[in-house]
């Protein structure tokens, strides 16, 4: 069997999403705040977050649902109000912050700041949500947390005085 932080990987992928995608981001939140920040330093980042289980459970979960929706698998009126990201559900939201706690307030901070500004490949995965190609109410939030974790991780590892 796949190692679980592979097949987390190999989910993302799967869903349109790569770990440069979540590094552009995480890059853009940080290069002000620490000098000589490469897109490396961030990929590196990324990967050390995604191998615990907290957030390979939260991937895995979130993009469940989202594939489950798109299929109609789950009960009404639940299935059509997770398909239209109805703005008032708030689970999405939720079960990333399974992810952002482990990470503290700098990480809190920026998943909310991400939410609101859905740059690169959230937005991209609101879109194709938003014009129902396909669902990604649970998987845009979960990148938000990465990003915003990874923000976090960087920032506390960075600290110079
Ligand atoms: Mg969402």
């Amino acid at each position: 069997m796949m190692k679980l932080k592979e097949l987390a990987i190999q989910k993302l992928k799967e869903r349109g999403v790569e770990i440069t995608d979540i590094a552009d981001i995480v890059f853009e939140l940080q290069k002000k705040h620490i000098q000589d920040l490469t897109v490396d330093d961030c990929i590196n980042t990324i990967d050390s977050i995604i191998e615990k289980r907290e957030v390979i459970h939260a991937v895995l979960t979130g993009i469940a649902i989202d594939e489950a929706v798109e299929k109609n698998l789950l009960s009404e009126p639940i299935n059509s109000i997770i398909k239209v990201d109805d703005s008032l559900y708030g689970i999405d939201e939720i079960l990333p912050l399974s992810i952002v706690n482990i990470y503290g307030s700098i990480a809190f901070t920026n998943f909310g700041h991400l939410d609101k500004t859905k740059p690169g490949i959230i937005g991209k995965l609101d879109k194709l949500g938003k014009d129902n190609k396909q669902c990604h109410t649970f998987l845009d939030d979960i990148i938000c947390a990465i990003s915003s974790s990874a923000a976090s991780r960087l920032a506390h590892k960075n600290r110079i005085d």
